[in-house]
This record gives structure tokens, sequence and C-alpha cells, in this order.
């Protein structure tokens, strides 16, 4: 039974992490003519509205996108704008009203989707689907209500030269660590050159240590990793200390300008906000 539901985080430190890591991958992916396939294995319902009663429960974009959003004016860094931009687009007309819409992975993964491109995006929550397929997409995009990691392996090989897939499970069973590490095995034996990213959470318990070991014991290279912890570990006891994303054949150039980026956003998360990025696995 799945009970995890994004709405009561929507907009919090980790889709900052998670969303602008997407937004740089892709525009460097854009760079080349050639067709993509991006595939979003556990979509979310795609859009928040954060005055709805379960982003309001939380609050959790008052510690993520809201403080970024209040400071757009002053950022010198290139993506950071350009991600905001694209941010603002979204929003009711008026850019000086507050921030209201807050998207989710689909939006992010759709929001330059060219003719020549594919989405696939997988929701098995039927909740969340219906809230899904109400979106306004793209027309080369295909909703699945289904489970993301079989979905994923189904798809292969894919029809255009390139392919892009993120992985944003809820971790709600310990099992999915290596579930995620297994699926993306798989993956990249069937697809060596696919850009794949993977979100994890930095919990006390450590549990992200399985799935960042299981990938550095199979076949795949390649893998860059990008943290961004709100709080010292060695003082947590619980809760949510970071954000991790692993993204495996990284475009050339992306991570320097996702260092930048994550530079200056994040003393504006909080007094202990670092981002630290390194090869988890060389080539
Ligand atoms: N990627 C979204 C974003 O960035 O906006 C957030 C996704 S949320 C962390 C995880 C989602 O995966 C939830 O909506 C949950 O219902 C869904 N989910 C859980 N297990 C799944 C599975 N096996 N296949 C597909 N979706 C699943």
């Amino acid at each position: 039974m799945l009970s995890y539901q994004h709405a009561y985080h929507a907009g919090n430190f980790a889709d900052v992490h998670k969303h602008l890591t997407v937004f740089a991958v892709i525009e460097h992916l854009l760079r080349k003519e050639s067709a993509i396939t991006y595939i979003d294995t556990h979509a979310g319902r795609g859009l928040y509205q954060l005055a709805a009663e379960e982003s309001t429960r939380l609050q959790e974009h008052l510690g993520g996108i809201e403080p970024l959003w209040q400071a757009r004016s002053q950022f010198r860094n290139p993506l950071l704008t350009a991600w905001l931009s694209a941010l603002e687009g979204l929003q009711a007309s008026n850019a000086k009203a507050p921030l209201s819409l807050y998207p989710g992975s689909p939006w992010w993964l759709g929001q330059r989707l060219r003719e020549q491109d594919r989405l696939h995006l997988f929701e098995l929550h039927p909740g969340e689907h219906e809230y899904l397929s109400a979106q306004i997409l793209p027309a080369n995009t295909r909703r699945h209500y289904a489970d993301g990691l079989a979905g994923l392996t189904r798809l292969l090989p894919v029809v255009t030269p390139r392919l892009c897939v993120l992985l944003d499970p809820s971790y709600e069973r310990k099992s999915e660590y290596q579930e995620v590490a297994q699926a993306v095995t798989q993956l990249m034996h069937k697809a060596r050159h696919a850009v794949v990213l993977i979100w994890y959470p930095l919990l006390p318990a450590g549990h992200f240590q399985g799935l960042l070991e299981a990938l550095r014991a199979s076949q795949v290279r390649k893998i860059w990793r990008s943290e961004l912890r709100l709080r010292d570990p060695s003082q947590e006891t619980h809760g949510m200390y970071g954000s991790g994303m692993l993204v495996i054949n990284p475009p050339w150039g992306m991570q320097e300008r996702l260092e930048g980026a994550m530079a200056e956003l994040a003393p504006l998360l909080g007094e202990q906000c670092r981002h630290a990025a390194d090869w988890w696995v060389q080539e």
C-alpha cells in the first residue's frame, strides 16, 4: 500500500536540489539535435498548489524554494537564474505575486520537450496518477499507471538515440534502495550511454549507503555524486539532513555549472547548508 504523497513536501530543499540538477542535465542534452527519450519512474502528481492543505501542513517549501524565489533578482549564476525564470514562466501573470505553484519532475522534464523527443511518466498511486492525468503536458508524453522500475525495463531499448532517466522513489520500503540499484544496473547493461539521475535521502539510519555501495560494486561507471546537506550529520538523530543525487554519464561541463549554482543557493537554505560533489565511481 502506497502512503507517501509528495504534496506534503513539494518545493522543499530536496526538490530544489533534484529539480535544478534535472534542469542542468536537460540544458546540456539540448545542445545536440538528436532525439531524447525521458523516463520518470516515480512521477508524482506533476504540479503542486502551495496553498493547498497538504503543502500548508508542513510548509516545507519555506525552507526550500521560497527563500530562493524571494532572492531571485539578486542571483548572478546563469543556471540558477535560468531555472528560476522557468519557474516564473509557470506562475500566474503577476510576477510580483508570491509563489503559488511548484512543479514536479514531469513538468521539469517536459518543459523543453521538442517534437523529436518523448516523455514517459510512471506513477503507481491511484490518486496521484489521477492528478497527473489531469495535467497539461506536451503531446509526446505518455502517462503509465504502473510500476516505474518494471516499466523502465519494458521500455528498453528506446527508439531514440539518447535516453535520460530519473529515478525518484519515496523509499517507503528499505528494499527500494536495492531495487533501484538492481534496476539501474540492468538499465546500464542495456543502454550504456543513458544519462541517469537517482535521488536518495540522507537519513541518519544511512540506508542510502546500501544503494551507493551496490552501484559501486556493479559494472556501472561514471557515477557523479552531488549532496546538499542542511546540517552536520553527526548531530542528527532523526529526520532528513540532506539530499543526494547520483548522475550517471553526466553531460560534459554540467557538474561545474551545477556546483556554481549550488554554492550560490546553499547559504539561503541555512547557515550550515553545504553542497559537496565528487565522482562516486570514475570512468
Ligand atoms: N518525482 C516527483 C517529483 O520530483 O516531483 C516526486 C516523486 S515522489 C518522491 C515518489 C512517487 O512515486 C510518489 O508519487 C509515489 O506514489 C510513487 N510511487 C511509489 N512506488 C512506485 C512505483 N513502484 N512505481 C511508480 N511510482 C511509484
